[in-house]
């Protein structure tokens, strides 16, 4: 099972589509629709022995946050009595400060990064970009041989050029793979209906170009690691046989929220409507989305996003693009299926190297 932890509500930057667009979403109707938990403290005050008692050796423990950096001393109690897999989510901006010891105890992280530095810079400000390539110069230079997932948002719609800068990185090997979510449906105050038709037309665009350049990449054996493109391709395949949500929260994931309660997703962990148990007794239920029903998409997309369909921040016309944009990548990537075949069979690429491991953060569906 894997587990998201959060050590902090606390993150050291301030980013555009997170902290910033917090800041002006008011009277959103939340309070009315989730019971929020008012006891959960700030910082992880779960004591060790509980977790110690909860977690298997066959789990995957989560650092998350806020930004779980910030709270390191706490990381590193955990990871000297704790005995799992640990993996963490990251901005990236204090990896360099932990101790080497305990960043080869990682098998695996997600960084931040929304592209080339110009982008980056702009959502998360002007010293993210710098700083991270640094870091992770400086955890590869020190052995740190995991695959690291390049995270990004996606605010505007140029995805093929913002993905081809992260391919230039992952030559470089600092990334191995690219995960990326469309700032889209999270917010209430941010929907434009004719700005977000315009970005639906364009980003779709690009992503048929990107999944041009994957074809024509897999013809020459090689399988770039995009989460989304490998995540859609084993549902529709048959690979994998799963058809609840890709992200696994509320049934194959779930979130420590910082009094030890267990949630569906790291980003409502203390809205109690969405409590799935706790660490002492274990998980007591699951949690699905259920009003996607009537979708002929919905065994490959398990509906995007429990947070977004709970929450329901857009009107009906917006969530009806977001749709759009899940259902062009799904057709596309559906089309190529006789080439990746092809490819299998004439031993060009192998089956496995569309492997991935599932729940541990890329959402899949953007
Ligand atoms: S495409 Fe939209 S309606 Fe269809 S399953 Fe996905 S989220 Fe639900
Ligand atoms: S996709 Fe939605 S439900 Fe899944 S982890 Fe992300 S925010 Fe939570």
């Amino acid at each position: 099972m894997h587990y998201h932890i959060i050590l902090t509500e606390v993150c050291n930057l301030k980013c555009k589509y997170c902290y910033e667009k917090s800041m002006h979403e008011f009277d959103n109707g939340l309070e009315e629709k989730f019971d929020y938990d008012m006891e959960t403290p700030v910082d992880s005050e779960v004591p060790i022995e509980n977790l110690k008692s909860f977690l298997k050796p066959a789990d995957t423990l989560i650092f998350y946050g806020g930004e779980p950096l910030v709270r390191m001393e706490k990381m590193i109690e955990i990871m000297d009595n704790v005995n799992c897999n640990f993996q963490i989510q990251t901005n990236g901006m204090l990896l360099n400060k932990l101790p080497t010891k305990y960043l080869l105890k990682l098998d695996k992280m997600l960084v931040s990064i929304d592209g080339t530095k110009e982008r980056d810079n702009w959502g998360k400000g002007n010293l993210h970009y710098d700083k991270i390539i640094n870091n992770l110069k400086d955890i590869r230079n020190r052995g740190f041989k995991g695959e690291i997932v390049a995270r990004m948002v996606i605010s505007e719609s140029d995805i093929y050029a913002q993905v081809m800068h992260l391919v230039e990185l992952i030559k470089q090997g600092l990334y191995n793979s690219v995960h990326w979510q469309i700032d889209a449906g999270f917010y209430k105050f941010d929907f434009d209906e004719t700005k977000f038709t315009k970005f639906v037309k364009e980003y779709n665009k690009g992503i048929s170009e990107l999944i041009e350049f994957w074809t024509k990449e897999i013809k020459k054996g090689k399988v770039w690691k995009f989460y989304p493109f490998l995540g859609i391709l084993n549902r529709l395949r048959g690979w994998d046989k799963n058809t609840k949500l890709p992200c696994g929260a509320g049934h194959n994931n779930f979130t420590i929220n910082t009094s030890g309660k267990l949630s569906a997703c790291p980003i409502m962990n203390s809205v109690k409507n969405l409590y799935c148990g706790d660490i002492e007794t274990g998980v007591t239920k699951e949690i699905h989305i259920n009003n996607c029903n009537n979708c002929d998409y919905v065994n490959i997309c398990g509906g995007r996003c429990l947070y977004w369909r709970e929450a329901k921040l857009w009107p009906k016309v917006g969530d009806d693009l977001i749709c759009e944009t899940i259902k062009h990548l799904i057709d596309e990537i559906k089309k190529i299926i006789p080439e990746v075949n092809n490819s299998i069979e004439k031993g060009i690429v192998k089956k496995e190297d569309f492997d991935f491991e599932k729940y541990f953060g890329p959402e899949i569906i953007p």
